[in-house]
């Protein structure tokens, strides 16, 4: 049996996420996360770069009777240990069905066709092959999906709304912490004992791939440590 959400057209779609949009932009992040799940039911994820857990953990709240939330993860072949250790706790500890995807070719497959640290030489390549294909694979059978996405982060992401119309990928796109500061998250954090990334207490501000990420400086936004020294502020998976 087909439910409301998957009978709606696209149009129908992009009509009712410009409109919780508007309607949803001061309702707290956990309100968001049920309207999402109210909406879409199983047809709703959420992705985490295991950066923190904090919308994996307000997903587990938002969460209806028995039916958790979906979490999906890319893993890229070049994350962190510590990375992948927080997304193992997250699946061990958290009320959340933890989904992790992987490229089509492992590192070694793609060091041999296209070359070793690929990342160093064309790294939007490197994060289409690794990120933005295995994503758009993974969100096929999803019609809204949700980010951790803040509006604080970088001036790229200054005007991410909280619910939006994914044009690239016709879906729903969801922010439901955009309005919160790092203040906010810390917050959360603390209150509800959530996991986070290790690296984060080890100089850290944003966490991507290993050879793409190091520490910030004092005064530096948290994404300056991302592809430093290089043309390229954003993965592709929100572009
Ligand atoms: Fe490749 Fe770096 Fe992008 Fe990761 S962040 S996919 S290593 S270019």
């Amino acid at each position: 049996m087909t439910t409301a959400q998957e009978r709606r057209t696209n149009d129908e779609l992009k009509a009712l996420a410009e409109q919780a949009g508007r309607d949803l932009e001061d309702a707290s992040a956990l309100e968001i996360l049920q309207w999402a799940v109210d909406t879409f039911g199983s047809g709703f994820c959420v992705t985490s770069s295991m950066e923190d857990a904090v919308v994996a953990h307000l997903a587990s709240r938002a969460r209806k009777g028995d039916a958790v939330v979906d979490v999906v993860f890319l893993d890229t072949g070049y994350h962190f240990e510590e990375t992948i250790g927080t997304r193992d706790a997250v699946e061990a500890v958290m009320d959340v069905n933890v989904i992790t995807l992987t490229p089509r070719q492992t590192v070694a497959e793609q060091d041999a066709e296209y070359g070793a640290k690929l990342h160093d030489r064309d790294p939007d390549l490197c994060c289409k092959l690794r990120k933005v294909q295995p994503l758009e694979e993974g969100l096929k059978g999803y019609r809204a999906w949700a980010t951790g996405l803040r509006r604080d982060e970088s001036p790229t992401r200054a005007n991410t709304p909280v619910v939006g119309w994914d044009e690239k990928r016709q879906k729903v796109k969801i922010s439901p912490i955009a309005r919160w500061t790092q203040e906010d998250v810390d917050a959360y954090v603390a209150e509800h004992g959530v996991l986070t990334n290790p690296l984060l207490m080890d100089g850290y501000a944003s966490i991507g791939c290993a050879p793409c990420t190091r520490r910030v400086l004092a005064g530096e936004d948290a994404r300056a440590g991302r592809w430093a020294g290089r043309a390229k502020t954003e993965c592709g998976l929100h572009g």
